[in-house]
């Protein structure tokens, strides 16, 4: 089997798009999603409805639970809030139902998906170095965990202790333990503006990181056109 394993979409329906179009060209047989399909772009409702029409396993990322919630939001920079703010008028109440009926983590096949950590999946801590990822191997059954909500699509291995790296393409040793990032579809911040996922194909074992490049100016054209803060439209250009 070849898995797709997308998230932080982030409402960007132009990057979106490509990364669906690369799929079918590389023979993806299924699509995971980890989560953060909506916030920071503008086109919250036409991502929700493509990613469910896809029919895949889906975990829920902390944007998605801020916009299925009519709570005040916490926790969130001025950016991320004045998008909250647009996708809740943006998404209708059964979307809403949907995004807040979405799982913190799940088995898929044999492995794992989570938006944040497998230790404190709802505290949406982030993993960034060896010490965080080793909190989260603790809760670790499965030889792979995919995750996302950093943005930055990097790996941490655990042998006999924990080693990380920056990956392209990733031949997986079944007697060790491997929490991959997948980056970020429609934000990524690791400095290379191209949409990321990646794919894993199971029979080979092996994990490939796959970067696309997309419409970024009309991405922007619609922040803009949405009202929403001119820095998440650079943003995208600058990948921060
Ligand atoms: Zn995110």
């Amino acid at each position: 089997m070849r898995f797709g394993i997308f998230g932080d979409i982030h409402s960007n329906l132009e990057a979106l798009e490509a990364v669906l179009e690369d799929m079918q060209a590389q023979a993806v047989t299924h699509t995971v999603c980890i989560g953060d399909i909506v916030g920071y772009n503008a086109n919250p409702r036409e991502c929700l409805e493509i990613v469910r029409a896809l029919g895949c396993p889906i975990v829920k990322g902390n944007h998605d639970e801020e916009a299925s919630e009519a709570r005040e939001v916490e926790h969130f920079n001025d950016m991320a809030l004045s998008a909250i703010r647009y996708t809740r008028t943006q998404l209708t109440k059964e979307q809403r139902e949907f995004l807040r009926a979405l799982p913190l983590q799940r088995p898929v096949n044999a492995f794992t998906v989570v938006h944040s950590t497998l230790d404190q999946p709802n505290r949406w801590g982030y993993v960034f170095s060896c010490l965080e990822a080793e909190s989260s191997f603790q809760y670790q059954k499965t030889t792979l965990c995919f995750f996302g909500h950093t943005h930055v699509p990097h790996v941490f291995i655990r042998d006999s202790k924990v080693h990380e790296f920056f990956y392209k393409k990733i031949d997986i040793q079944p007697e060790k333990k491997y929490f991959i990032n997948v980056g970020s579809v429609g934000q990524p911040r690791d400095g290379d503006w191209r949409a990321a996922y990646v794919i894993y194909d199971s029979g080979a074992n092996s994990i490939e990181l796959r970067r696309l490049p997309y419409d970024l100016a009309k991405a922007q054209a619609k922040i803009m056109n949405a009202g929403l803060p001119a820095r998440l439209a650079e943003r995208l250009a600058n990948a921060v």
